[in-house]
């Protein structure tokens, strides 16, 4: 069997200046952690190398290539992942490997390109004349196919790089964005629904470690509640990495918001009150920001002084990746990461629960202040509440 590997190319790491080697690190830290996730699944071993801009991928024999690309393609911080073949830097090799490694698909095929990259300017041939003489080839032994340089039906790249030659298909778009872990740590606040994990999603992608806390109000909302929240940060971990996840309850809070406050602003305070458990928990798990899934307009909580009110009550900044999107296009990165299988399940959340007939659209700070003084949220807060 021909000898196989895993390409991954990095994203944006290599616009990093000085800080290049840091972000490599932790971009192989984290690919290796996925690795070691998917052993006795798709492989029993691995070993990776990097050089200009690549990750070389060297898994077992009987290892699933495809399947291991393609869940190593999730890691944020490779722009591309493909399964290439290993050539020597040898002309009679690559074409050899060319034609025979890819002998069903030129069959199928009508026509195709070489498209050919040279790295290493010390091989004798450019790219221009590796295209030529291993298109020749292909053309020699698959009399039937066109040479077509603009829609292919299969493009054979062929790559001449420092540890060897490497032939592949196209290489598949892997996650983008930044290594987690390499911009800090935050808080997502995650409930039961679609928007709170894609934004979770969307900021572990520039690089920040999630945690996660959910409020939960039993007996309002009971454990397959709860189940629906781990299965979502279990969904989200081959993206993210490991989250840890807070469960709060949130019972006694909502009851006394519902006793105590107005019915029109009670949806504001709630949030506001999460804001203000989420402090303690963010300052106490070392977290720079609060995230989540609010998208400007989507409900009444979400108008743009309901957000003013609920900034308030932060301690630190609130990400909201998700502000400016479009219920759809939630919808559709939510499907993509498999998340919305999960959220759409019918299990109730604390806030549907108690949510009020007409909440305010335009809450004045003022009055919901005046609303909060009515009872002892602190104490609330202090006294915590079991699930
Ligand atoms: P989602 O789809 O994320 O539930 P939503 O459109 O239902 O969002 P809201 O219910 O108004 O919006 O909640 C706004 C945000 O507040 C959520 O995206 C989430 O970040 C946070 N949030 C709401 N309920 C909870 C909860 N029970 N636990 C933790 N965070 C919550
Ligand atoms: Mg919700």
């Amino acid at each position: 069997m021909t000898n196989r590997i895993i390409l991954g190319k990095y994203g944006e790491i290599v616009l990093k200046g000085l800080n290049k080697r840091v972000f490599e690190e932790i971009l192989v830290n984290n690919i290796k952690q996925r690795l070691v996730s998917l052993k006795g699944q798709y492989l029993s071993d691995y070993s990776i190398k990097r050089a200009q801009s690549t990750l070389y991928i060297d898994l077992d024999p009987d290892a699933d290539f495809e399947q291991t690309a393609a869940e190593t393609a999730k890691v944020f911080g490779l722009a591309s992942v493909c399964v290439a073949y290993k050539a020597k830097k040898d002309m009679e090799h690559i074409k050899e490997i060319a034609a025979d490694c890819f002998r069903d698909q030129l069959s199928m095929a009508g026509s195709f390109k070489i498209a050919a990259k040279r790295s290493d300017k010390e091989f004798a041939y450019n790219s221009p004349e590796i295209c030529n003489i291993i298109g020749g080839h292909i053309l020699d032994k698959f009399p039937h196919l066109q040479v077509d340089v603009h829609t292919p039906d299969i493009t054979v790249h062929v790559e001449i790089r420092d540890f060897g030659a490497y032939i592949h298909g196209d290489a598949i778009p892997a996650a983008g964005g930044m290594p987690v872990g390499s911009s800090g740590r935050v808080l997502l606040m995650l409930s039961g629904g679609i928007d709170s994990p894609v934004a979770g999603y969307l900021m572990a992608k520039r690089g920040l470690t999630l945690e996660a806390v959910h409020f939960a109000s039993p007996p309002y909302t009971g454990p397959k509640s709860l189940e629906k929240v781990k299965n979502l940060c279990k969904a989200l971990m081959p993206y993210t990495g490991e989250i840890k996840l807070h469960i709060v309850g949130f019972t006694e809070m909502q009851e006394a918001i519902n006793k105590h406050c107005r019915d029109d602003l009670s949806t504001v305070i709630t949030r506001r009150m999460m804001i203000k458990a989420a402090n303690a928990i963010a300052a106490e798990s070392d977290c720079d920001a609060m995230v989540t899934g609010e998208s400007l307009a989507q409900v009444a909580s979400q108008t743009l002084r309901a957000i003013r009110c609920t900034d308030q009550a932060a301690e630190i900044p609130v990400l909201r990746p998700v502000v400016g999107m479009d219920k759809r296009e939630i919808v559709d990165i939510a499907r993509r990461i498999g998340t919305y299988e999960i959220s759409t399940l019918p299990y109730e959340d604390c806030c549907t629960v108690f949510t009020p007939k007409h909440p305010r659209t335009k809450p004045e700070l003022k009055y919901v202040l005046q609303e909060e003084s009515k009872f002892d949220y602190d104490g609330i807060l202090r006294r915590g509440d079991s699930v």
